[in-house]
């Protein structure tokens, strides 16, 4: 049958819906997918959650969004994997696996034979975007992260890609889209293979609430009925800002760190963002805001390592 939808081994007829673990070859890891192969033809959109496993709205969104959707009333084809980063996930890391200290964001499109992150990228890459006609990367502020929702979308790929992409981000119903020029992620990779979509952040510091998913569940719903799978007529729930870029800021010092900003606040070129200091208290480096704009994440721990991002603006 030509309209079985397949990955990772499994297969399913039209009009079904399967449940299970993907097994990433050479790893130990298991990752939960639901596939929904639906009673008319139509779009294949793979949704992922948890590729940071710190970043708890998107998993959880991701998790939800499996159990509502039914073949009964899906148009083409949905594989959603919630969380993808499931070693990350259960040991609470930031940014990085605890098998093999990698962040899997950075090292798409992966490798066959890499170390277990490079393996799951492959995976993602190879068994679900060369299906996509639509892809979205459910994330979130991570436990030490702190951040006004915004959704990413690639700029990497065709410019076709891009402003498809866009048009999506557009409805998601949060109030900043942004351009991504880096190839080493999902939405990047994905771009590449000529799939559009985006990278949403919503929520952060290690919490989840059920506002923060209902706003979650909104976008998704909407972006699924965008492309037919779920009926309906996609709305616009707010106007959106354009961001060609965001500009971050990595810590020159290992540290503690003392933001004197929040997420939202505008800031203005030369205005100070921050410091850190040493264990005594002694000033170690101060950080002045590079541009005219707007906070769009800032690092809520209190330690910071050199090297590692601490704010993130975008140009206003
Ligand atoms: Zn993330």
């Amino acid at each position: 049958m030509s309209n079985e939808l397949k990955a990772g081994g499994f297969c399913v007829e039209a009009g079904k819906k399967l449940t299970g673990f993907f097994e990433v070859p050479g790893t130990p890891v298991k990752m939960p997918f639901t596939m929904v192969n639906g009673c008319k033809e139509g779009k294949t959109v793979v949704i992922t959650g948890g590729t940071h496993g710190g970043e708890y709205p998107g998993a959880e969104t991701a998790i939800r969004i499996a159990q509502e959707l039914c073949p009964e009333k899906v148009c083409g084809k949905v594989i959603v994997v919630h969380p993808v980063n499931v070693p990350s996930f259960m040991a609470r890391t930031q940014y990085v696996s605890p098998l093999d200290g990698v962040n899997l964001n950075r090292v798409y499109p992966g490798k066959a034979l890499g170390t277990v992150s490079e393996r799951i990228a492959y995976f993602i890459s190879s068994e679900l975007f060369s299906q996509a006609d639509f892809y979205m990367d459910l994330h979130g502020g991570d436990i030490h992260e702190w951040l006004t929702p915004f959704v990413l979308i690639p700029m990497a790929g065709s410019k076709e890609v891009a402003e498809e992409s866009r048009k999506a981000a557009e409805i998601f119903g949060v109030p900043y889209v942004i351009g991504s020029w880096g190839t080493g992620g999902t939405i990047g990779a994905a771009s590449l293979m000529g799939v559009p979509g985006f990278l949403s952040e919503i929520g952060g510091r290690g919490l989840w609430c059920e506002d923060e998913v209902q706003l979650y569940l909104r976008g998704v719903r909407n972006v699924l009925k965008l492309y037919g799978v779920i009926e309906g007529e996609p709305e616009k729930f707010c106007d959106t800002v354009w961001m060609d870029k965001m500009v971050g800021v990595d810590a020159g010092v290992s540290g503690c760190w003392y933001p004197c900003v929040v997420p939202e606040d505008v800031v203005k070129e030369g205005q100070k963002i921050g410091e850190i200091r040493d264990f005594f208290g002694k000033v170690l480096e101060e950080y002045f805001c590079p541009i005219n704009g707007k906070i769009m994440y800032v690092i809520s721990s209190l330690p910071v390592e050199a090297g590692n991002p601490i704010y993130c603006v975008g140009p206003m």
